[in-house]
């Protein structure tokens, strides 16, 4: 599998280059649920940020928030230090350049790889650079471009996933949110995936992404965060937050 080429940089999906995103105090959750409690975060434009945590910590509950999936019930997301995404519709956030690739990939598989790609690119400003883009991104996975004609149900796990992120990527994001990129993948798929995520950065797209592979995602991450029970309760830089006591014993099994 390929790594990303050095081709021209898939930034400025609206002139403007790489996002950061600053998060404080978000409260979301679910019909009678509140599943965070004033999470506080920040994604630096340009940087790979992993957020870790165990089973049901509110993980994928904080990304569809940040994506304006669900509602919020306090705090806010704010890009850039001066745009508040907080209470906007998923399609303003995606317009304003933060994308989401959702657990479970979710590629159509009876149309065709190339058709899946297209899919990415509806915004009339990624219309506009369609072309360009999709042989930045075809670059970034070769494979996407040796099967472009084949049904995605053809992919591999691997290719599938890579389908997902080509296609989030179609739309020229400024800040890609990936859930979970690991699931199901056999671990030689998943370090490669997990080192195209870590290489976008200097592509000048900012990633942070949500996952359960604390080990492999943390020795590539800038900086890491672990949610519990809807709260952040550690954070570092990610080879400095493995070797932290409380995660080396939650996650590591030391
Ligand atoms: P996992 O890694 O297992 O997916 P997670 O950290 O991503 O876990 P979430 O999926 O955000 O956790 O779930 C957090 C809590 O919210 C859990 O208690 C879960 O049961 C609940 N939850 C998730 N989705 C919904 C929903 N659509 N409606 C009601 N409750 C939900």
């Amino acid at each position: 599998m390929a790594g990303l080429s050095a081709s021209a940089p898939l930034e400025t999906a609206s002139g403007k280059g790489p996002a950061s995103l600053t998060v404080q105090g978000l409260q979301a959750g679910y019909r009678g649920l509140e599943v965070l409690h004033g999470v506080d975060l920040e994604i630096p434009a340009r940087a790979f940020t992993a957020l870790v945590g165990p089973n049901g910590a509110g993980k994928t509950t904080l990304l569809r928030a940040l994506a304006g999936l669900i509602p919020t019930s306090a705090g806010s997301s704010v890009l850039d230090t001066d745009e508040r995404l907080t209470g906007r519709s998923p399609e303003y956030i995606v317009q304003r350049g933060v994308s989401l690739v959702p657990e479970g990939r979710h590629v159509f598989p009876r149309m065709t790889v190339r058709e899946n790609l297209l899919l990415g690119a509806y915004l009339p400003h990624a219309r506009a650079r369609l072309k360009e883009t999709l042989a930045q991104v075809t670059a970034m996975f070769p494979v996407l471009q040796e099967k472009a004609h084949l049904q995605a149900r053809a992919l591999s796990g691997g290719e599938a996933q890579m389908l997902a992120i080509g296609r989030a990527l179609m739309s020229r994001p400024r800040l890609l949110m990936v859930d979970e990129p690991s699931l199901g993948l056999a671990p030689q798929v998943v370090s490669a995936v997990f080192q195209c995520l870590h290489d976008l950065p200097s592509q000048g797209v900012t990633v942070f992404t949500v996952e359960q592979n604390v080990r492999a995602i943390l020795r590539l991450a800038d900086r890491g965060y672990v949610l519990a029970q809807g709260r952040i309760v550690d954070q570092g830089p990610g080879t400095e937050l493995l070797d932290h006591p409380e995660v080396r014993k939650a996650f590591l099994g030391v």
